[in-house]
């Protein structure tokens, strides 16, 4: 920052001085890059010795040291969960900052919602059936997208993924697909205990929990809403969250759909 100081005179005419600073964008901007470097310099640090722990860990299970009495396996199935936790911890926090520096390219294709809805099936179909989830899907085929097919498949996992995190067993989570006027609207609606409303925003944040617990419990990152966000708007749409508390969540993404007539000529008739 920048140290400023004015002199004023009061009413009565005396000197008035006044000191403050003036917040200096750029100095401001280097820290975030700063701050950026040095996730990205400690994330691919990390992966070296987590693939190392893993290796080992998968060793000892493997039982390379012999049968483990019952106390060691505990601890190293302990050891196991939690590698993979932080290995998940640390590829979300390298995608998250590749994608927010524009460093990821997109493969775009051609793809209707239903071939994008059975990609994400294939993800999460299991993980429903273990909570006690009825998974519903709606999708019309004459609909064509052009995107990237892994990464909104990415983004649709994240939400599902949640909806079927803090939903009770035996709700349904549904995914709908529709034309609403240019672009393709998705909807993730589940019944489980919503969002309370001034949260509905700051989920998308890095990091940010409705419930400080839940990173606990349910295991997560705090990273896969700001993924699915970077991921979407950098097909040009848009995401956002709805709820009614203790009724459940909706999650929405709007995607351009193509041009589906290539722009009308204009002549000019007064050109020779
Ligand atoms: P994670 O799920 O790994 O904690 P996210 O970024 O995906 O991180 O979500 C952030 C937080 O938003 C969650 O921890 C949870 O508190 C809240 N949340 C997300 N989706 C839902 C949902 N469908 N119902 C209720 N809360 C949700």
């Amino acid at each position: 920052g920048a140290l400023t100081a004015s002199m004023l005179r009061d009413r009565e005419g005396r000197p008035d001085v006044s000191i403050g600073m003036i917040e200096d964008i750029t100095e401001r901007k280097e820290v975030e890059r700063m701050k950026d470097e040095l996730v990205s310099i400690v994330g691919h640090e990390l992966r070296t010795p987590l693939t190392s722990i893993r290796g080992s860990l998968g060793l000892l299970e493997a039982g390379i040291a012999g049968e483990l009495p019952a106390e060691a396996a505990d601890m190293v199935a302990i050891a196991r969960q939690n590698t993979e936790r932080l290995s998940r911890l640390v590829d979300e926090t390298l995608d998250l900052e590749r994608l927010q520096a524009g460093r990821v390219e997109l493969n775009v294709r051609s793809v209707t919602p239903p071939e994008l809805l059975q990609s994400t099936a294939q993800v999460v179909q299991r993980v429903a059936d273990d909570a006690g989830i009825e998974l519903v899907w709606e999708a019309p085929a004459d609909l064509q997208l052009f995107v990237d097919p892994d990464r909104i498949v990415q983004a649709l996992v994240n939400l599902i993924g949640n909806a079927i995190k803090f939903s009770p067993e035996g709700s349904s989570v549904r995914t709908i697909v529709k034309a609403h006027g240019s672009e393709a609207l998705f909807t993730v609606r589940d019944q489980g205990r919503g969002i309370p409303l001034d949260q509905l925003d700051a989920i998308f944040e890095r990091f940010r929990q409705v419930d400080a617990s839940d990173h606990r419990e349910k295991g997560g990152t705090g990273l896969g809403l700001p993924i699915s966000r970077a991921i979407i708007e950098q097909h040009a749409g848009r995401i956002w969250a709805e709820s009614v508390p203790g009724e459940g969540s909706t999650f929405r993404i709007t995607l351009p759909l193509p041009l589906a007539k290539p722009p009308i000529a204009v002549y000019d008739r007064r050109a020779p």
